[in-house]
């Protein structure tokens, strides 16, 4: 890589983490879903290990350490997000059991079926929903637990215009029926599969995003790059409201047998 694509290329991730460390969640999703998804997993105890792979900020893993015991590691490739992580941790008089650690989810730093529970909210897309399943799997123990959330259709067709903008974001997208296969063929029983209500994206994501944005332009007047990363932003945004009954994310929960 040149210098000058890698300078823009660092450049590009520095806007995108500090936008998103304003916010409290970096993708669509709910304390009120974290806690359903947990309920479909039983069987943790104070002794329990459990990682959030691509926690971001750790909104959702805070929720997740509040509601089951055990041990939790947030997982994230950005040190930006791992420091606000740890300090959301210390906040809330969690950081004995819940630590941020800087690692890639295509090279954790785990032993073989330390885990009982691999969690994951909007982040699995990083290395690919099947890829994820297989290569995380030997980290859980038998009987463990997977439950991710991903981009999912939920229809059999829909407009070219949604379906070009995902064919090229993430052409993992799929429909529910042939990620709960995906998930099976990984080793998986699949447990529980239930789509995030439009709230996760609406009222816990875009909403809260109005007021970041207008910041995030004020600071970086007359930056292209800054100003090409807002309206993608926005355009996502459009989409989503205009195309919501044909995809969103769905939680996919899965025991490994
Ligand atoms: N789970 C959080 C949530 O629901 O708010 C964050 C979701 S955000 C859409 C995806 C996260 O994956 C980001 O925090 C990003 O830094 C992280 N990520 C991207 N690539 C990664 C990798 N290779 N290893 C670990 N984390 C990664």
């Amino acid at each position: 890589m040149s210098d000058e694509i890698k300078s823009i290329h660092e450049f590009d991730l520095n806007i995108i983490c500090e936008y998103y460390s304003g916010l409290e969640r970096q993708g669509p999703g709910s304390p009120e879903i974290t806690t359903k998804a947990l309920g479909f997993i039983d069987n943790l105890t104070e002794e329990s290990n459990i990682v959030d792979i691509g926690c971001g900020t750790g909104g959702q893993t805070m929720v997740l350490a509040q509601n089951a015991s055990g041990n939790v590691r947030g997982i994230d490739l950005f040190p930006t997000f791992i420091d606000l992580f740890n300090s959301n941790a210390s906040k809330l008089n969690l950081q004995d059991r819940v630590k941020g650690i800087v690692a890639s989810m295509d090279d954790l730093p785990f032993q073989q079926e330390e885990m009982d529970l691999i969690w994951s909210e909007g982040a699995i897309y990083n290395i690919g929903f099947e890829r994820g399943l297989r290569e995380w799997r030997k980290f859980l123990k038998k009987g463990g637990y997977v439950a991710v959330s991903e981009a999912s259709w939920f229809t059999d067709e829909r407009p070219a215009e949604i379906e070009e903008f995902w064919e090229d974001a993430y052409p993992g997208i799929d429909t529910i029926p042939n990620k709960v296969k995906q998930m099976q063929e990984a080793g998986y029983v699949p447990v529980a599969s239930f789509i995030l209500p439009d709230e996760c994206w609406i009222k816990h994501f875009y909403e809260l995003q109005d007021v970041v944005q207008e910041e995030f332009l004020k600071k970086h007047a007359g930056n292209k790059a800054a100003e090409g990363f807002i309206a993608n932003q926005r355009h996502e945004m459009q989409l989503y409201y205009k195309h919501k009954e044909f995809y969103g994310y769905v939680f996919y929960i899965g025991k490994k047998i």
